[in-house]
């Protein structure tokens, strides 16, 4: 089996909360999307989508998937799809970095080898859990009370995780303001909820250990991305009792490993876009693992496709060392394909169709923005 067409496609996806405020001031109105199909000599057709959030998030940019793509598509032509490990070596091969770039080529073939040998992505991954993986909601930076009713807001919607984002300016009230968000988002907890402080990198060491300071003991939750840099990460991890998972700083095997070595944290963001696609993350997630790891499956935004990805990710991870998944879809007013994956008890579960199980909605992609073959 080779692969004979490559097609790239880009629509940009609203945010479906209006506008998504994180730590440095940074807002997202709309997030610019690009998917891939990726056509095999036999006819199989493969779909992938890589969703940067915007271009302060990480270093990685919408129009940079797609000149990332020019780049590696041509080496691709004539590649069995379902050699991933091999189809990763001819990307590296072609461009060096980039993960978010690679994404979408390597989950299309993914899909391909799903559908290639009938089998769901999540079995290729490793077999699939019996967990219901549990949806974590994604709570962007307002006023205590405004988050507080947007979390009880999901947990009617049966969320048993929430992601609440952090990093107040001083401006804006500092650390101060963040240990109001933080009690005030947790007010309500209910047993089994799973808490995420999410700073997305944006305070200080200093102000990471102020924030702790003003916060009453008990509340159970973990701090994710506190700070910009490892030295300052490290730093803070060194002085503080609350469990530490990174997200920004972990988008490489390298990473992930450094982070263990250096016993840098608790638990990693595994996100098929900043990671470089499923194969990396099957590789992060088992670095993962051995390094007693906890981690929480996401993406950096996306569709259906970029979904469907995290699902038969998060459904190969075992079930004491994942604590939820994102759905994409519900941050964004856009739909890109049918994807069977609905939500009952607060949970999903992979589908149990060949590959990714999408279908994707044409009238939405429109025609290619560029083609390989
Ligand atoms: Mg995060």
């Amino acid at each position: 089996m080779q692969i004979a067409a490559i097609d790239v496609f880009q629509v940009d996806l609203p945010y479906a909360g209006g506008v998504y405020r994180l730590s440095g001031g940074r807002e997202y109105q709309s997030f610019d999307a690009t998917l891939v199909r990726i056509t095999t000599d036999q006819g199989i057709e493969g779909w992938g989508e890589s969703t940067p959030f915007g271009s302060t998030y990480v270093a990685a940019h919408a129009a940079g998937v797609r000149a990332g793509i020019d780049e590696i598509a041509p080496h691709l032509l004539g590649q069995d799809p379902r050699q991933v490990e091999r189809v990763n070596d001819r990307v590296n091969q072609a461009l060096m970095g980039h993960p978010h770039a690679k994404c979408a080529l390597d989950v299309a073939c993914w899909d391909i080898w799903g559908q290639a040998s009938e089998m769901p992505v999540c079995d290729l991954l490793g077999g699939r859990t019996a967990a219901r993986l549990p949806l974590i909601s994604s709570i962007h930076a307002g006023t205590p009370d405004d988050m507080r009713d947007r979390v009880q807001a999901f947990r009617q919607r049966d969320y048993r995780g929430h992601s609440i984002k952090v990093g107040a300016s001083e401006a804006e009230g500092g650390p101060a303001l963040d240990a109001e968000r933080i009690q005030s988002a947790l007010a309500d907890r209910q047993k089994g909820e799973f808490f995420i402080v999410d700073a997305n990198g944006g305070m200080t060491v200093e102000q990471c250990l102020r924030l702790i300071q003003l916060l009453p003991a008990g509340l159970d939750f973990v701090l994710e991305a506190p700070c910009r840099t490892w030295r300052e990460t490290l730093s803070l991890r060194q002085r503080c009792s609350i469990p530490v998972f990174w997200d920004e700083l972990i988008d490489s095997d390298v990473a992930v490993m450094s982070m263990i070595a250096e016993d840098g944290g608790d638990g990693i963001g595994l996100k098929p876009c900043k990671n470089g696609g499923l194969t990396q993350c099957r590789r992060q997630r088992d670095i993962a693992l051995a390094g007693g790891l906890a981690m929480s499956v996401q993406d950096t935004v996306g569709s259906e496709v970029a979904f469907a990805a995290v699902v038969h990710l998060a459904q190969s991870v075992p079930t004491a060392h994942l604590r939820c998944v994102l759905d994409t879809r519900d941050m964004v007013s856009l739909s890109t394909a049918a994807f069977d994956c609905a939500i009952e008890d607060g949970g999903v579960r992979a589908p149990s169709t060949p590959g990714l199980g999408i279908t994707p909605n044409m009238a939405v992609l429109g025609e290619p923005v560029r083609t390989f073959h």
